[in-house]
């Protein structure tokens, strides 16, 4: 597995597996299952009440935690009830720490919820702290106000959705771009994209994979999410071929900048 070091020096892989949407009943099974196919990222959140069954599959894996890379995110507003959460969820997931917990979006009074982040990583509860859904401005505020840079911006990003000045941005921080619905969100017009079909027949893949591996190779985080055994199996093997410079330009170009081309507001 590919990694990717994040601005405070630690490691991540840089492909996991994401849970929003799969049901807390069925999540330890999928989530064993990714394990079994060589996951070690996962992305959890307090938004989707399975943070208890991904910390259980971690647990009862056999596999030693530090192999691992758990991202959860909070959804609380505000220094106070974000105190509380963080506890909380390291309580439910049967944690003594997380790899990387995100401000999941910026709510009234995100940086209350940044700083007890901050708090909570300079007690070594969590390895790495960022946010998700930030735009320019939001980051900004965030960077001129704290010691403690984000390490991570988790936003929607796939081949028709890039945001090409936020990755910019990004970029002079060294903040890295973790890649949401990098498939976009399943079963739409991207699958029988021309230039994907080609790509996939010409490399020998799925169209899914040229998805996965265009984002993967531009160094952004990518997490898909799936309950297909065949699938998760899939999306993880990217790294036997190399897509060419001319390839990756042109995926570039297939961007239709916002995700309204889903009909869902991002
Ligand atoms: P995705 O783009 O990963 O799409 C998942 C869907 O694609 C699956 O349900 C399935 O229908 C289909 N699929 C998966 N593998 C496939 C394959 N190989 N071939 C064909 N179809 C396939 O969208 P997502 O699950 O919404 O996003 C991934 C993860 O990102 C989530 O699980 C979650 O962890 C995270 N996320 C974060 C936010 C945020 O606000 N931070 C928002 C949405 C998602």
């Amino acid at each position: 597995m590919e990694t990717v070091q994040l601005n405070n020096g630690i490691t991540a892989p840089i492909l996991g597996f994401g849970t929003y949407r799969i049901s807390p009943r069925v999540t330890a099974k999928y989530v064993t299952e990714a394990i079994k196919a060589g996951y070690r990222l996962f992305d959890t959140a307090q938004y989707y009440q399975n943070e208890a069954q991904v910390g259980e599959a971690i647990n009862n894996s056999g596999i030693p935690r530090d192999q691992f890379f758990l991202t959860t995110k909070a959804r609380t507003g505000g220094y106070a009830a974000t105190k509380r959460s963080i506890e909380k969820s390291l309580r439910v997931a049967h944690q003594d720490y997380f790899d990387l917990m995100l401000v999941h979006f910026p709510m009234p009074d995100y940086m209350g919820t940044y700083q007890a982040l901050e708090e909570a990583y300079q007690e070594g509860k969590l390895r790495a702290i960022g946010v998700s859904n930030f735009d320019n401005r939001d980051m900004q505020r965030i960077i001129d106000h704290f010691d403690v840079l984000p390490a991570v911006n988790q936003i929607e990003t796939n081949v028709y959705t890039q945001d090409k000045s936020l990755t910019q941005f990004m970029k002079q921080y060294g903040i890295i771009q973790e890649a949401y619905a990098p498939l976009g969100e399943g079963p739409n017009p991207m699958f029988s994209d021309p230039v994907l079909v080609q790509l996939a027949q010409k490399h020998h893949k799925s169209v899914a994979q040229i998805m996965l591996k265009f984002l993967v190779q531009s160094g952004f985080m990518t997490i898909p999410g799936s309950t297909n055994p065949q699938h998760i199996r899939e999306n993880i093997d990217l790294f036997d071929f190399t897509l060419t410079l001319a390839e990756m330009e042109e995926l570039r170009g297939l961007d239709r900048g916002t995700s309204s081309w889903l009909g869902y507001q991002g």
